[in-house]
């Protein structure tokens, strides 16, 4: 990595030592851009993630398995396809093309609007484990839209592995554009496609061989599953990155994906064939490589289609909060009304104190508080009930939306019986701002004490 390039944080992973290993294997996802999954969020005044319910609940992948009513929340991307001078390359503007914009909107749409990315296939594999199955989910309640496809003829640029540059053209041309959808960024440089970042935010950088689109559709899946923080269900001798050493966590920690790899699995064979041994003890999971292998979207083979129930929470957890070191994915979420059926229940005393966009509404059951220390973003026409008896403190929070097109509801408090002339009763008081919290955008005016 250059000079240049050191304030930009990328990590490439290279496969080909691997993929030498495994020369009898399917063709391998090339990719790479690996990073720490676990949620380590930028810590602001009241918003330290250190609270109690935090730990257990929200900051848990299982927690954020999809229900049959939970919402569909899209992911907006927008494809740049950085050119050659003349037409002749990849991805050529002339339609009758066998390279051509047809091809790539087919391709395209083979990952979007609700196609494979969407929906996952069942759990194959090659090896079974006594007393192992996984659950089978089919609808993980994230689709990808393309917002726009652009084209930029750049000579310097055509062949660049040098991230920033094409991002900064990108902007150059029209700053919106890096703003619109996760920047999915497509030219011919040589190296392997990753997950990269610009300004905070997700993007890919990748080439792409017009020539195989099954193995393009794989790997645009799961560069996109990387920017969801899933990691690699094969080995990765070469650093970071991999689910089945818990991004190096303990076994059986918060983001162990259980529902993928099995403990104490005898089919562990190709273990001690790995030029660099990893352990992961005392779990005895093996990570997935051919011929002991799955049908996992990250496991990193061409027509793999399978995610596991917690990735899938992984992916929704996500799009909840930006802690994926640098690669907000969250704020490419196309605008949405709030469910208003499949919502979130609190039914004890809860402090949050931490920064969370939300895709439901929020019930506070009767007797139950809810206080908010942070930024809580809800979706359009979001509502937070209070049920009676149930409370809402904004203790130096604010409670606002995250969309850009419409505001949310506000908060419904019980109905209040009118009162006869020279009634006394004092009114409940359901809702405090406290330490200077606020509530925004909300539609409703509300009485607020
Ligand atoms: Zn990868």
């Amino acid at each position: 990595m250059t000079n240049k390039l050191n304030n930009f944080k990328f990590v490439f992973i290279f496969l080909g030592l691997f993929l030498t290993k495994t020369f009898f294997a399917q063709r391998k996802i090339a990719s790479e851009a690996i990073f720490a999954v676990q949620p380590t969020p930028t810590p602001t005044p009241n918003c330290n993630n250190s609270s109690e319910i935090y730990k257990k609940k929200y900051s848990q992948q299982s927690f954020y398995v999809p229900k049959p009513n939970d919402p569909v929340i899209t992911l907006k991307i927008t494809v740049h396809i950085f050119k050659p001078v003349e037409d002749n390359g990849r991805w050529q503007m002339n339609d009758n093309s066998l390279n051509g914009l047809p091809a790539m909107k087919s391709l395209l749409d083979s990952i979007t609007n609700g196609h494979q990315e969407r929906f996952s296939a069942k759990r194959r594999a090659t090896y079974s484990v006594e007393n192992f199955n996984s659950p089978y989910i089919s609808d993980s309640k994230i689709k990808y839209e393309i917002t726009n496809i652009y084209f930029y003829t750049v000579p310097e640029l055509y062949l660049s592995q040098n991230d920033f540059a094409l991002f900064e053209h990108i902007e150059k041309i029209d700053a919106t554009r890096i703003e619109e959808g996760m920047p999915l960024v497509i030219n011919a440089n040589p190296g392997p496609g990753h997950l990269s970042s610009y300004k905070g935010n997700a993007a890919i950088v990748t080439s792409m061989s017009p020539g195989d689109p099954i193995f393009c559709r794989s790997h645009l899946l799961h560069e996109i599953g990387h920017a969801f923080g899933l990691g690699h269900t094969y080995v990765n001798t070469g650093g970071g990155g991999s689910d089945w050493q818990n991004f190096n966590g303990a076994c059986g920690s918060d983001d162990y994906l259980s529902d993928i790899f099995p403990n104490n699995n005898p089919a562990c064979q190709n273990e001690g064939q790995a030029t660099n041994k990893p352990t992961n003890a005392p779990c005895l999971s093996c990570y997935e490589s051919s011929p002991d292998t799955s049908n996992n979207i990250m496991g990193g083979q061409r027509y793999n289609l399978w995610m596991s129930p917690l990735q899938m929470g992984r992916r929704i957890r996500s799009l909840h909060f930006n802690f994926e070191n640098g690669r907000n994915l969250r704020r490419f979420v196309k605008d949405m009304e709030s469910e208003h059926k499949s919502v979130l229940h609190i039914t004890s005393n809860e402090e949050w104190d931490f920064d969370i966009q939300l895709y439901k509404d929020i019930v506070v059951k009767s007797g139950a508080t809810l206080i908010i220390k942070c930024k809580v973003a809800m979706a359009i026409d979001g509502k937070i009930k209070l049920e009676k008896g149930a409370h809402l403190i904004v203790d130096g929070g604010e409670v606002t939306t995250w969309c850009k097109s419409g505001n949310w509801q506000g908060i419904e408090t019980p109905a209040v019986k009118k009162k006869k002339a020279g009634d006394k009763t004092i009114e409940p008081v359901y809702i405090k701002l406290h330490n200077g919290g606020t509530i925004t955008k909300a539609k409703m005016q509300m009485p607020i004490k």
